[in-house]
């Protein structure tokens, strides 16, 4: 049985909102988390079967797998709202690139937030040199030039490189994938990098005068 109610923006693709929208929408979720006053979710027969019948996430995140940086916790929003691919490191795998786009061609994800953190153990490991065999060394070899990058920033460099390895993959998503690139270039889906800081709770994103949101909490 299809349950799906074609009034409610919640059930349509992208939930029906604009990549500037998407944003916002992350931002405001972000600023109820930071106040504490995250929004109540009620598991009803009525969700559970909506979300049986299909998902329609706005956005699309490439996270760490750190737990301490759920992207729902963080951005107070539901399941089925965001398309989540969490790897440590926040790296660009041929699996995650595979995820994403399908997010984009398939889900109609407006926003794709590349969203890293402080004290990133991946990351730190990549900067103290460490190397490795096998899988574990591949994923170290993918953040080489993000700290090769933050070497030549001012310290400190862990922090430099983590915003470096943000920044790299945001730029390689449409390079590496042409449904993405493609998407982009049509003005359909943006893609942001951000930042969560462990301490405080804040999220960066990164060159946020281009992203269209104004970075002014309303
Ligand atoms: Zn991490």
């Amino acid at each position: 049985m299809n349950t799906l109610d074609s009034n409610d923006p919640r059930l349509t693709p992208g939930q029906g909102l604009t990549k500037e929208d998407a944003l916002r929408r992350m931002l405001e979720g972000h600023w109820r988390y930071l106040e504490n006053r995250r929004s109540q979710r009620e598991v009803t027969p009525q969700r559970l079967q909506e979300q049986a019948d299909g998902q329609y996430p706005f956005a699309a995140i490439l996270g760490c797998a750190d737990s301490r940086v759920s992207p729902e916790l963080i951005f107070d929003q539901d399941q089925g709202d965001l398309f989540v691919v969490r790897v440590a490191g926040n790296i660009l795998d041929a699996g995650g690139l595979a995820s994403l786009e399908y997010a984009v061609a398939h889900l109609q994800v407006r926003l794709i937030m590349v969203f890293g953190h402080e004290h990133c153990g991946a990351v730190k490991a990549a900067t103290q040199g460490m190397s490795a065999s096998g899988a574990m060394g591949f994923l170290l070899s993918e953040l080489v030039e993000a700290v090769e990058i933050a070497k030549a920033l001012p310290p400190p460099l862990l922090d430099r490189a983590v915003e470096a390895n943000v920044r790299r993959v945001t730029q390689l998503l449409p390079q590496r994938s042409e449904t993405i690139g493609k998407a982009v270039a049509d003005g359909r889906v943006r893609i942001v990098g951000a930042v969560y800081r462990l301490g405080s709770g804040d999220v960066d994103i990164l060159d946020l005068r281009n992203a269209g949101v104004a970075a002014a909490k309303p």
